[in-house]
């Protein structure tokens, strides 16, 4: 179990560092090559991003995590099913961390279908949707609400099913690498997006599901791969190059929204448009050979 072990602890140890890292080099790609114009300055923009990250962060590490495990640990006393004692057997530690990876991306992937379908978390998610542009920033802008959701979804699943703790500091720094990549104002060569495309949420498609479309905000819902939107028919393509829609989510289209304090009370005073629920368009045939 060493192997995993490590690579948890410099997962934890140096996230600060990583995602600092992959967020400059997209900083400076955006400011060489942006996909599209800014429309606000990013001073305030990222700052409230930021802001609402680091005090998401807080607020589930100093508060919820401790008294829910308490409780689980008290009332339940440990997982009901050891989902994982067999992969261990079959294929040892790596085998797990695998294991627990692609089940934590399927567990994200509902988590954030279940946000656009049930109003009151749609309300939460709509502070994520509300960056009118979209760039490495925008990958930290949640409403702590929203991270202390997700940080629930992991711990049940150690919770209940045995996941092992050290996956998730692996998952956390892995999740949070490709979100900055895949918000980033860039657009990789359409070709390039396609083949990544296939196993992986890209920069193009992940874009594509901040459009103020509801057919595009209603699709490409995946975190690290895109195959869970490509089996539940969720896929939407990329956005087009010529005339493509706006980003953000109506009415929260003014610059005042970028505020941090509007940014965490958006989801109690003021309501999003609904999701429509309109099927996002499925991937042309050539789209899904390339
Ligand atoms: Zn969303």
């Amino acid at each position: 179990m060493s192997g995993p072990d490590q690579l948890a602890s410099f997962a934890r140890d140096e996230q600060v560092w990583l995602l600092g890292g992959v967020f400059l080099v997209a900083a400076l790609i955006e400011a060489w090559r942006p996909e599209r114009a800014r429309i606000l300055p990013r001073g305030w923009r990222w700052a409230t991003n930021l802001g609402l990250h680091l005090f998401g962060q807080w607020l589930f590490l100093a508060m919820l995590p401790v008294t829910i495990a308490v409780w689980f640990l008290l009332k339940i006393g440990g997982p009901h099913v050891a989902a994982f004692a067999p992969v261990g057997a079959w294929g040892g530690a790596w085998a797990v961390l695998v294991a627990a990876l692609v089940l934590l991306d399927l567990a994200t992937y509902l988590q954030h279908r279940l946000m656009h379908a049930f109003f009151p978390l749609w309300r939460v998610h709509s502070v994520h949707h509300s960056d009118i542009d979209v760039d490495a920033a925008t990958a930290v802008r949640h409403h702590p609400f929203e991270i202390i959701l997700s940080g629930m979804t992991a711990l049940l699943l150690m919770l209940v099913i045995g996941m092992p703790p050290w996956a998730l500091p692996i998952y956390a720094t892995l999740g949070l690498t490709v979100q900055l990549a895949q918000h980033a104002n860039l657009r990789l060569p359409a070709r390039l997006d396609a083949i990544l495309g296939l196993v992986l949420m890209t920069p193009g498609l992940h874009r594509a599901h901040h459009a103020v479309t509801p057919e595009y905000y209603n699709s490409n819902f995946g975190t690290v791969l895109s195959v869970w939107d490509r089996f539940f028919r969720t896929l939407a393509p990329p956005l087009p190059e010529e005339n493509p829609p706006g980003f953000g989510v109506t009415p929260f289209l003014a610059d005042r929204y970028a505020r941090p304090h509007w940014a965490l009370l958006l989801p109690f005073v003021l309501r999003p448009e609904r999701p429509s629920g309109r099927q996002p368009q499925p991937l042309a045939r050539s789209q899904r050979r390339a």
